[in-house]
């Protein structure tokens, strides 16, 4: 057992923990980022980035075989031929379903934020209001405006291509030029601004660099290729990783060590002194133990991970997980309810087109209760449309061939539009993690138990989303509408929340309004596990910026020489 000392320790390198890293460094401090995977460097551990269709043995998609080994994995939509080396396979990371629960996972240097679909959205006023307001979960210790200055940090840093669209639902952002709706989807947009006077859609808003600036330039980064393969990384630097961003930043710094294929085991607590004083890790390959101690730890595992790793962190003080004296930890979990979708057809606009492939889509943000509570479910959803031509050859038909052939396969198809749903869960006390008591995976460590489900609510806001959206294709003029509900566990949305949740009392919240443990104070959560409740829109950004927000809190209270 070794014995290191650092200022810092960051315990996870994804898209949150990145920002941990870049802001502690970037105020000097000595910084430890924990990786329980291997290392991926931007640029050399790309391997398919430059691959065609045809270089992939099964021409990019997953054999049988491997979906029937790894059904979880297998039913995300990113796991491919070109991804998979990415992505965390079910038999090697065992977890017990109690309800089923589809824990989509990247275990690696970069995390998921080398995987994301790279949407993002500010929280509006109303989203952290909310709970309060409708009386569920606790009340939000912080509002849109203590967090407003920390989503512009990041905003300027990562880049997001946004339209300044001045909506009180969908505040705008540090903009770069946004990425233009094709006719369709902006006939789609007139018809739902002239039928509906609390609906607004507005082109996508990405972590994309459509114009990049000095400060990304001197990240190494450069424009956004168009591509949409990003999720195989890119060699552009284009869109926002963890890989390609904040931690070669803090790197630079040289304030950072970077220990990859250490998984942590438990954060340590002294109870002689009284406080946190480090991480204990198990080495991934050769299952040798050490001990790294630090005056502050960020955990930044991902949500259910770092709900893990405090469950794991034991002591005298501390019996049911480190900082759990509210007894909250590991419950209200939320997550995003995806299980609405549409598609229908379009007979118009057949001489139009559109160019490259744009990274986004429309989002059309939340209408329902806003501004009051008057529907007969909580919350609501946000809804994300697109609209492409259908594939090449419109006219083909029988054994035709020739000149005329060539001319008809090079028409594109009739429009077809997607419509899907992010609905806002409720998060409550029986939705949950704690750990296995009889099984442990491979380094020792008890295996998580999911239990995790939709409730009436969801339900409700599901209905209202099939018969809101396919009435505004209606209106819109489409034909062919098919609704659907996939059905789908929790976990496939990849946006679970809570567990250690944020809140003004620390008799019903683990984490103060620094994302900081009321019992703890040397500890910090800011990934997905400090969410107090859900949101409609995708995640990613509002956990940087409350990392970003706590390290900066962080390194503030440690000058004044209070941590
Ligand atoms: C296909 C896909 C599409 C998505 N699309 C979007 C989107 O459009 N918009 C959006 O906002 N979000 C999206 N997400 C979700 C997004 O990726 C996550 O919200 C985000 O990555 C969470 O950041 P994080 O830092 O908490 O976790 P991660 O990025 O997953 O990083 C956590 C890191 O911690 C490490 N770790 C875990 N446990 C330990 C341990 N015990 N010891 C040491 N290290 C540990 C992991 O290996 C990992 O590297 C998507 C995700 C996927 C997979």
């Amino acid at each position: 057992m070794i014995e290191e000392n650092y200022d810092a320790i960051v315990i996870g390198s994804g898209m949150s923990g990145g920002w941990a890293a870049k802001e502690l460094c970037d105020n000097g401090l000595k910084t430890l980022v924990l990786e329980r995977g291997r290392d991926v460097k931007h640029l050399k551990d790309y391997p398919t980035a430059y691959k065609n269709p045809w270089d992939f043995p099964h021409r990019n998609t997953i054999p049988e075989s491997v979906q029937k080994e790894n059904p979880i994995v297998s039913r995300c939509y990113a796991f491919k031929e070109a991804t998979e080396h990415f992505f965390v396979k079910d038999t090697e990371h065992p977890y017990v379903q109690e309800k089923p629960f589809d824990w989509i996972r990247g275990y690696q240097v970069g995390g998921k934020s080398l995987l994301w679909a790279r949407q993002v959205q500010r929280w509006s006023k109303y989203d952290f209001e909310g709970p309060g307001r409708d009386g569920f979960a606790v009340d939000w210790p912080i509002r849109y405006d203590d967090l407003a200055p920390w989503y512009s940090h990041v905003e300027e840093f990562i880049g997001i291509s946004g339209n300044y669209d001045g909506l009180e639902t969908l505040p705008d952002g540090e903009f770069l030029p946004p990425w233009e709706m094709n006719a369709i989807e902006k006939h789609i947009r007139r018809s739902i601004k002239e039928n509906y006077s609390d609906r607004y859609p507005v082109i996508g808003r990405c972590a994309h660099l459509t114009e990049p600036k000095e400060i990304h330039l001197a990240q190494g980064r450069g424009k956004c290729q168009a591509r949409n393969m990003c999720d195989r990384g890119c060699p552009f630097g284009g869109y926002y990783s963890s890989t390609s961003s904040t931690l070669p930043w803090a790197e630079k710094s040289g304030f950072m060590t970077l220990r990859t294929d250490a998984v942590v085991h438990s954060i340590m607590y002294d109870d002689a002194k009284e406080k946190v004083t480090g991480v204990r890790v198990i080495d991934r390959l050769t299952k040798e133990t050490t001990d790294y101690f630090a005056r502050v730890i960020f955990l930044n595992a991902a949500c259910l991970n770092s709900n893990l790793v405090l469950l794991n962190s034991k002591s005298e003080r501390f019996p049911n997980g480190l900082g759990n004296d509210s007894n909250t930890l590991g419950k209200y979990i939320a997550f995003h309810n995806y299980r609405g979708s549409m598609t229908a057809k379009y007979d118009g606009y057949q001489d139009s087109y559109y160019f490259g492939r744009r990274p986004t889509a429309v989002m059309l943000p939340n209408f329902r209760n806003v501004f009051k509570q008057d529907m007969p479910f909580k919350r609501g959803y946000m809804v994300h449309y697109s609209a492409a031509r259908e594939n090449w050859g419109r006219d083909v038909a029988g054994d035709q061939f020739g000149a005329d052939y060539k001319e008809k396969i090079s028409r594109p198809g009739t429009w077809s539009i997607h419509m899907m749903m992010q609905g806002e869960t409720i998060p409550k006390e029986e939705n949950h993690v704690r750990l296995s008591p009889d099984q442990v995976d491979e380094w020792g460590i008890p295996q998580l138990v999911t239990s995790v489900g939709y409730d009436e609510n969801d339900e409700l806001v599901l209905q209202d989303f099939l018969e809101q959206g396919s009435e505004m294709l209606e209106k819109a003029g489409c034909r062919d509408i098919v609704t659907k509900d996939s059905g789908q566990a929790p976990g496939l949305d990849i946006h679970e929340m809570g567990g250690a949740r944020m809140g003004k009392d620390p008799k019903s919240s683990v984490l103060n309004k620094w994302s900081q443990m009321h019992d703890c104070p040397n500890v910090f959560v800011a990934d997905g596990a400090c969410m107090t409740s859900t949101g409609t829109q995708n995640p990613s950004l509002t956990f940087m910026a409350l990392t970003a927000r706590a390290a900066n809190h962080a390194i503030e209270e440690m000058e004044k020489g209070n941590l």
